[in-house]
């Protein structure tokens, strides 16, 4: 078989969301599992739509997300330019040659005509297919109306017939020519319109397989028709499915088809955010969901992709109800997620995986974000800082979530009575004396420094259950809110010893204090 080239062609629109980003996922993936050429397009030849500005942020998500195009902008290759705008004279030779074997024409129905005609068919409750009007025009008539300067576009004749697809996710599907008629494939403008440019680009491109998303099927028919009128063999077809929100319905901007670089700003990892895509209407072989791109590139088969719609469970829709989610900020967007979504999950297996160095790299620009930590101190080489984050590693399931850490360690201890009345713990008559008996093992343990050892403080702990004779939850529930102030945490041993004896002595003073306070 020759060379697999696939190919991710947006078009620079609006911003590139999970959507897009899954169709370029699985075009890179697979053209990397069959050692085959991934190409990257941008097709903007809608002049009223396409900004610089989507752009950019489309080739700057596709960098963040990691998929090296071997063609396209920036990179150039054998078949370029790869921007749909400068490959204009390329689809007029190819049109001109359309019109010249008939098998286009030029159509002089004005926009007005047409949208009447459209509007009387759907009030009829008719689809709407062209009514052929300019079909036979001679070239008498056609040379008169460009002498009188009525604007045209160019039409496809549309042969009668059913053209047959065969898909490698959604299997043989039949088109009836009747319901497509012959459709624009130059627009009144002189830009040649999606359905055609797609073909010749794909064509003279030479991808081998079309891979996206199945919103696409119904154009496919048009598609095939140019490619039979050419006499070129059609690509293998892959319409992938539908992405759904947590309430199964179309992905739209209020469900979370907000911007990809949103994933990066709230800090979801990459390597998190391609494993999640890759399981939005594929699975792996054996089962696996955890799984590094790099396995990815080698074990994704696009025929093993379901037909059936893929869940985007990220946000909870019903929190987040009526809010256009595309538009949210990141502060907004984290009260918004879905704390048990699979994207969590994925994400906290990843960051667990990542090398220590490489962890606090990533994530040092969330610490100086949250603005917990003095600027001076938020380095890769500060070892209190870094025995911290390491620490709380496994409870992330965002690189953003560690603001929520960080307050404990870096910021004064202020605590309020009110906060603490309903816990039976502190309520307890004997929470006074096991505090102040923690109190006096913590005070003798280091000296000279601000260390705490996690093995003495395991030994204090001990040692205070048996002088006063109390062990399991009241133990352990009592001396971590009297020595942090909080009921839950990180381990207490390792708790304590992070936050260090000076801190640790000022937190059971304080708590010791709220409690004898009237
Ligand atoms: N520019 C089209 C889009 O963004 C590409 C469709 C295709 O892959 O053929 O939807």
């Amino acid at each position: 078989m020759s060379e697999v080239r696939t190919r991710f062609a947006p078009s620079p629109t609006g911003f590139l969301h999970v959507g897009g980003a899954r169709t370029a996922l699985f075009n890179y993936l697979y053209a990397r599992a069959q050692k085959g050429k991934f190409i990257l397009r941008i097709e903007d030849t809608d002049q009223v739509r396409s900004t610089e500005e989507s752009y950019h942020q489309v080739l700057d998500s596709l960098k963040w997300l990691g998929y090296e195009w071997d063609e396209g902008p920036e990179v150039g290759g054998p078949y370029g330019p790869y921007r749909q705008s400068e490959r204009l004279d390329l689809f007029k030779k190819y049109s001109e040659q359309l019109i010249a074997e008939k098998k286009a024409y030029p159509c002089f129905c004005s926009a007005d005509e047409l949208e009447r005609k459209k509007k009387q068919r759907e009030a009829m409750g008719l689809p709407y297919v062209y009514d052929g009007k300019c079909r036979n025009l001679t070239a008498e008539e056609v040379a008169e109306k460009k002498a009188q300067g009525v604007e045209h576009t160019v039409r496809f004749r549309t042969p009668a017939k059913e053209v047959v697809v065969e898909d490698m996710v959604q299997g043989t599907v039949r088109f009836d020519t009747a319901l497509i008629g012959d459709f624009i494939i130059v627009k009144s403008d002189g830009f040649a319109s999606y359905n055609y440019a797609v073909v010749i680009d794909d064509y003279l491109m030479k991808i081998s397989h079309v891979i996206r998303g199945v919103g696409h099927l119904s154009n496919t028919p048009r598609q095939v028709l140019v490619y039979e009128a050419f006499g070129w063999q059609v690509p293998a077809w892959a319409h992938v499915s539908e992405i759904v929100g947590s309430d199964h319905k179309k992905l739209s901007k209020r469900h979370g088809a907000t911007p990809i670089t949103a994933f990066r700003d709230l800090g979801y990892t990459a390597r998190a955010f391609n494993n999640y895509m890759a399981l939005l209407g594929w699975s792996s072989p054996d089962g696996r969901e955890y799984m590094p791109i790099a396995e990815q590139k080698t074990l994704f088969d696009v025929a093993r992709c379901s037909k059936s719609p893929a869940m985007f469970d990220v946000f909870d829709l019903q929190k987040a109800a009526d809010v256009d989610l595309a538009q949210a900020t990141i502060a907004e967007l984290e009260t918004y997620l879905f704390a048990k979504s699979k994207l969590n999950w994925l994400s906290n297996q990843h960051i667990r995986a990542t090398p220590d160095d490489d962890f606090v790299r990533e994530i040092l620009p969330f610490v100086k974000a949250s603005g917990f930590v003095p600027e001076a101190e938020c380095r890769e080489d500060n070892e209190r800082l870094r025995e911290i984050l390491l620490s709380l590693r496994v409870y992330l399931d965002t690189l953003g979530q560690i603001r929520n850490y960080l307050p404990d360690f870096y910021q004064p201890f202020a605590p309020q009575k009110s906060d603490y009345v309903s816990s039976e713990y502190f309520t307890s008559e004997k929470f006074t004396s096991l505090a102040v008996a923690f109190q006096r093992h913590i005070e003798q343990m280091n000296a000279t420094s601000d260390t705490l050892n996690p093995d003495a403080i395991k030994e204090a702990l001990n040692l205070v259950g048996k002088e006063t004779d109390t062990k399991g939850k009241p133990l352990f529930m009592t001396l971590r809110l009297a020595s942090t102030g909080r009921l839950e945490g990180l381990e207490l041993p390792v708790y304590l010893s992070l936050l260090g004896k000076a801190r640790v002595l000022d937190r059971l003073a304080k708590m010791v204090a709220l409690k004898g306070a009237p």
